[in-house]
């Protein structure tokens, strides 16, 4: 097979110029399959996981034919829209989007919760042909008539296993069933849990799927490391490490938001400079804190799963485990926050007695054992907890509902 080009996509010249511009060269994987059918309008059923060039995967089709075809909009109509699990997400999505069409013209906008709803709804009244956003607030200016997409023609769901964790399975429903019938779709999902592909199904009409890594799997260039330690301890090793220089951009994960805040301040408090990122966070602030992490100015960001999915930041040289994730994927998520384009990364991972399940669940996941950097690994664990709802949920009200793992492989841990 000859190797793919961004040239032999026959994109408009703006759009290669985007390209050269950003210094992609080559088609990752997932574009190098999503991108020839999105062209041809075919609907698109992508599975990688975070790290593979999603978004490029179906923003640049969209871009393409758009870029041939200048339709213009009718008042608080889309012509192309874009779902994402979190604000990050789609302010990425959103940025990608802007940066590959630079010089088309079009109209882009944001629609996420956590900021005033008015300018969203302006930058609506004029139709836009790109909109990105988050479901709750999709679905509010939906309700109020301030989005209307029953002329949508493109429509894309991505990162939808996190959609699913997150509950936002019935606005997403509630989105679906507003589309016009004619339209061209894309799902992306890092697994395929039943709800997930059942909702594909639906969604999707004759998909090209796009497959790219197992489900469960870890990139190979990140060394994983497990400290075996006592709850008290942690704080204190967590300097210690961070004292080693190599440590030049560090995500330090938590549990809940009320320990990424405490771990943030003990921290400061040891002359390092960190900063929290998670949901309670008003949506300026975790803009703020994510700059500042970009630019080197923070050396350490301690997050929730929650705030820091998704997150593109190069150069993240560890991602530290403060807390094991009850949810084995969420490991797998976190730990590709390093190791991004091919760069080395390191993934810590701190273990104390009462998160010996989580540790073996994960690693029956991934199917990698941890090198065993302190303390000592013990030889008989007991089976795991039931898997909880992360902690930060609690406010979402959503049914609840058992977890699901790809295949369900993952719960008989
Ligand atoms: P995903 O959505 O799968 O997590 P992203 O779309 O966020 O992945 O891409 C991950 C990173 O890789 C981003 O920094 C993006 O700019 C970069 N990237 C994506 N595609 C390419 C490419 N073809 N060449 C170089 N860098 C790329
Ligand atoms: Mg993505």
């Amino acid at each position: 097979m000859t190797e793919t080009t961004f040239a032999s996509f026959g994109f408009a010249s703006t759009i290669m110029h985007a390209l050269n511009a950003a210094g992609f060269t080559k088609p990752t994987p997932i574009q190098a399959g999503a991108i020839p059918a999105g062209l041809a309008g075919r609907d698109v059923l992508g599975i990688a996981q975070t790290g593979t060039g999603k978004t490029a995967a179906f923003a640049l089709p969209i871009l393409q034919q758009m870029a041939a075809n200048k339709l213009h909009n009718r008042r608080f109509s889309t012509r192309a829209l874009i779902l994402a699990p979190t604000r990050e997400l789609a302010v990425q999505i959103e940025q990608e989007f802007k940066k590959f069409g630079a010089g088309l013209g079009l109209h882009t906008v944001l629609i996420v919760g956590g900021v005033g709803r008015m300018g969203q709804v302006n930058r609506m009244s004029r139709g836009a042909d790109i909109v990105v956003g988050t479901p709750g607030r999709i679905c509010d200016l939906m309700n109020t008539r301030n989005l209307i997409i029953d002329q949508c023609q493109f429509f894309v769901l991505d990162e939808a296993d996190r959609m699913l964790d997150l509950g936002f399975m019935p606005d997403i429903r509630k989105v679906v069933a507003a589309l016009p019938a004619r339209r061209q779709s894309a799902l992306f999902s890092a697994t395929m849990p039943a709800e997930i592909s059942k909702l594909a199904e639906g969604l999707l009409h004759d998909p090209v799927r796009v497959s790219i890594a197992a489900t469960s799997s870890t990139p190979v260039r990140i060394a994983q490391h497990v400290h075996f330690i006592d709850a008290g301890a942690k704080r204190q090793l967590l300097i210690d490490l961070l004292k080693d220089p190599s440590f030049t951009r560090a995500i330090v994960f938590t549990r809940t938001k009320r320990g990424a805040d405490k771990v943030a301040l003990q921290l400061n408090g040891a002359k390092i400079v960190a900063a929290p990122m998670h949901g309670n966070l008003g949506q300026n602030a975790r803009q703020r804190a994510l700059e500042a992490f970009k630019s080197g100015e923070v050396r350490v960001l301690v997050a929730t799963d929650l705030a820091a999915r998704g997150i593109d930041v190069t150069g993240v040289s560890h991602v530290v485990n403060y807390e094991l994730p009850n949810e084995p994927e969420s490991y797998v998520h976190r730990i590709g926050r390093t190791a991004r384009n091919g760069a080395e990364g390191v993934a810590v991972a701190f273990c104390d007695a009462t998160e010996l399940p989580y540790l073996n669940q994960i690693e029956k996941l991934t199917g990698v054992k941890m090198h065993v950097a302190s303390g000592t690994r013990p030889a008989h664990a007991q089976p795991a907890k039931k898997p909880q709802r992360h902690p930060d949920l609690v406010v979402r009200k959503v049914k609840p509902r058992r977890p699901q793992y790809a295949g369900g492989k993952a719960r008989a841990a």
